[in-house]
């Protein structure tokens, strides 16, 4: 992560400790410079993934900005003293940019998910958006041979904002592997929220994210997620583990 922002290491990831609105204001400054940026919203399984394999850690640490998505990370950097602001889920963080490009004519490239997901979720960013320019859409199923016609058809739509949505193992690798030659001001890693949007799958509700168990909700939806979720009492017992170490960086 960039050394200027202010950050608190879990396990040698570094998280940014803004909130939302500074996260905003400083990346709505990087769109207007047209500085490049892949933003990381990290969650302690992406925690544990790095824990496990070094190559991982690399692309979070070379991340231009890494925000506290879940509330496990939030909690971790409370229990080594060093508490982020407050949880900067990568779901509102998108609709957050997409405010803001409203306000000032951005546009916007949608890449991720099921084709006919990624449209629908077009169409209804276009109808909350009206005045975001959509640059470009394609869907996340394509092969690395197809990377190619891929960077090609972003760099000749020259979008501010890049959503990549296409699993957490796959979409922070390709953002990484590519971002030099793509250079968009906000190129970000997206999950599951072109489903959400589309309405394929629900966001938690709001007491469910007050009580920190958005996780459980999406379980519950998406019970096939049980094994990678098996990491997180893992990562809470080696935090309470290994906190005052972490004090000490
Ligand atoms: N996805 C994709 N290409 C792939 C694999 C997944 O576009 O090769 C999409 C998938 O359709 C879904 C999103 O990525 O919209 C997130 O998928 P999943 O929930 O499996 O990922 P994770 O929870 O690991 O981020």
């Amino acid at each position: 992560m960039r050394s200027e922002l202010p950050q608190v290491r879990i396990f040698d990831v570094p998280f940014c400790k803004w909130g939302m609105e500074q996260t905003v204001a400083y990346l709505t400054e990087a769109v207007q410079k047209r500085d490049p940026h892949q933003i990381i919203t990290a969650n302690p399984i992406m925690i544990m993934e790095a824990v496990e394999k070094p190559a991982f850690l690399r692309i979070m640490q070379q991340a231009d900005l890494v925000v506290p998505d879940g509330a496990g990370a939030v909690w971790a950097s409370q229990k080594i003293g060093q508490p982020v602001a407050e949880r900067v889920a990568g779901f509102d963080l998108l609709h957050e940019l997409m405010q803001v490009g409203n306000d000032k004519g951005w546009s916007v490239f949608l890449l991720g998910a099921a084709p006919e997901i990624v449209m629908e979720t077009e169409r209804k960013l276009k109808e909350k958006y009206p005045n975001v320019r959509f640059a470009g859409v394609r869907d996340g199923y394509f092969k690395d041979e197809q990377d190619e016609a891929v960077i090609e058809q972003i760099q000749s739509a020259k979008p501010d904002l890049l959503f990549v949505a296409r699993a957490a193992a796959n979409q922070e690798p390709w953002i990484a592997k590519y971002k030099s030659r793509l250079a968009v001001p906000v190129m970000m890693g997206v999950g599951g929220s072109f489903d959400v949007i589309a309405g394929k799958l629900k966001r938690a509700p709001k007491p469910f994210q007050r009580l920190r168990l958005e996780w459980l909700y999406r379980l519950l939806q998406e019970p096939k997620r049980y094994k990678r979720m098996l990491v997180l009492p893992k990562f809470a017992v080696k935090v309470i583990r290994e906190k005052e170490n972490m004090k000490k960086q």
